[in-house]
């Protein structure tokens, strides 16, 4: 059950982080039942499938973007996002800036782990992105997020989470105005435990939480 998941996940990850659940690979359905035993943030990271949800999902559920959102689709889905989590592109910014209604709270995505598999800004690119999208004023930024590399090694991941927030720590100097950098997004099922111990604020859980697709 979603209810019983979702209540042990809660003791353990306590009042430091927010839950989002990945409902990605779930129906409808299974995402009003998460609905229903408490949960108040999802993520997705396809279009079609979160704009189905949010349909039905009540006003207070806030959706977060996990994805890689094309700069062509924002006018698309912005007005019924509340949290970007993959911002890595000025021309993303860009269209916010030009098509949202509300401010959009967004975390840069950043490639800690170096993988060219993954997505996200190499830590070095950060701060001109910062100067480059500063004046887009819709464009919140609340803080930075990465993803893990898939390993057993739990030395390795450690050091990416801890990567991430002495990068927090390092570019909070520069907050002003839309660039106000505290929140860490980074934990998924199988890391969220260790991303905790580095000040994780935003975990993200799929499978654990919502069950295996
Ligand atoms: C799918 C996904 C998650 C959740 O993955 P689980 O391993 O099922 O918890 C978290 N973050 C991102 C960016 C994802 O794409």
């Amino acid at each position: 059950m979603i209810k019983d998941r979702y209540e042990q996940l809660n003791q353990e990850i306590g009042s430091q982080a927010t839950m989002i659940a990945v409902s990605k690979y779930h129906s409808v359905e299974e995402t009003l039942e998460a609905y229903d035993a408490g949960v108040r943030h999802f993520g997705e990271n396809r279009i079609e499938g979160f704009l189905e949800k949010r349909e039905v999902l009540p006003e207070d559920a806030e959706v977060h973007f996990i994805g890689t959102l094309q700069s062509r689709k924002v006018k698309d889905v912005i007005d019924h996002l509340n949290y970007v989590h993959s911002l890595d592109r000025v021309s993303v910014a860009k269209k916010i800036e030009q098509y949202s209604s509300h401010t959009v709270k967004c975390f840069i995505q950043v490639n800690i782990s170096g993988e060219s598999s993954k997505h996200g800004l190499a830590p070095e690119m950060v701060p001109e992105f910062l100067e480059d999208i500063r004046n887009y004023s819709k464009v919140q930024i609340i803080g930075l997020m990465t993803m893990a590399p898939h390993t057993e090694d739990e030395t390795a991941v450690s050091q990416v989470f801890e990567k991430l927030k002495a990068l927090r720590d390092a570019l909070k100097q520069k907050n002003s105005g839309n660039i106000q950098i505290e929140e860490l997004s980074m934990g998924m099922s199988n890391d969220y435990h260790i991303a905790l111990r580095y000040g994780a604020t935003y975990v993200r859980i799929g499978s654990k939480l919502m069950g295996s697709r």
